[in-house]
């Protein structure tokens, strides 16, 4: 399993623990840091996938530090956590670069929503780049999916579930990680939802084999 690295930076102990644990449960490797240096230190040793930068540090204003970072990255997602309620402190962050940010107290699956967005926009194989699974080639740009050359017709939200598992292509891919990367706030009866797209996309790719179910897992997508 490998979501994708995240650093992230909080001088908030119990914050910070928090947020490790549950994005290392989703199978991302996480890196922690408290201080602004150290983070700007292990941006550029580790190269992270994201970074969630708390404004309020000990030693860098998280302002500065995001500032930095963009300078050193100008593609790495941030997203900036704030406890000031301000706006200026909003403005001011996505004016230093950051991507996005999130209010405390924030909402885990939205902030897990947000950080599945901004690794989807970047995208680990490449952003926009068409993606090919076996005889399976899948276009993010026109949204297109074509198996041998037949185009295959898919409603959005098919699209995106045969996205995330072609990107992921011979690993399992968590119901969790899906879940929070394409139902958003929709916990309740996203979990039967999704065995429902699951059985449409075997139907409409023609070969039901492609797609192997982990029971209460996740789903893994194999090439022909
Ligand atoms: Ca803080």
């Amino acid at each position: 399993m490998d979501a994708g690295r995240v650093l992230i930076v909080e001088d908030d102990e119990a914050i910070g623990r928090g947020l490790e644990t549950v994005l290392s449960e989703r199978g991302f490797s996480v890196q922690r840091c408290s201080r602004g240096g150290a983070a700007l230190v292990a941006a550029d040793a580790d190269r992270p996938d994201l970074v969630l930068l708390d404004l309020g540090l000990p030693d860098i204003d998280g302002v500065e530090v995001c500032r930095r970072l963009r300078r050193g990255s100008p593609s790495l997602p941030i997203v900036v956590l704030t406890a000031r309620d301000a706006e200026m402190d909003i403005v001011l962050g996505l004016n230093a670069g950051a991507d996005d940010y999130i209010a405390k107290p924030f909402r885990l699956g939205e902030l897990l929503a947000r950080i599945g967005a901004l690794l989807r926009r970047v995208g680990p194989a490449g952003g926009d780049a068409a993606v090919v699974v076996g005889d399976l080639v899948l276009d993010p740009a026109d949204r297109s999916v074509r198996r041998r050359d037949l185009e295959i017709e898919l409603r959005p939200r098919e699209f995106d579930l045969l996205l995330l598992l072609a990107r992921n292509a011979g690993r399992v891919v968590p119901r969790d990680r899906i879940l929070a990367e394409l139902w958003r706030d929709h916990w309740g009866g996203a979990s039967k939802t999704l065995d429902m797209r699951i059985s449409t996309l075997r139907r409409r790719l023609g070969e039901p084999g492609l797609i192997t179910t982990f029971r209460g897992v996740g789903y893994r997508l194999d090439p022909a």
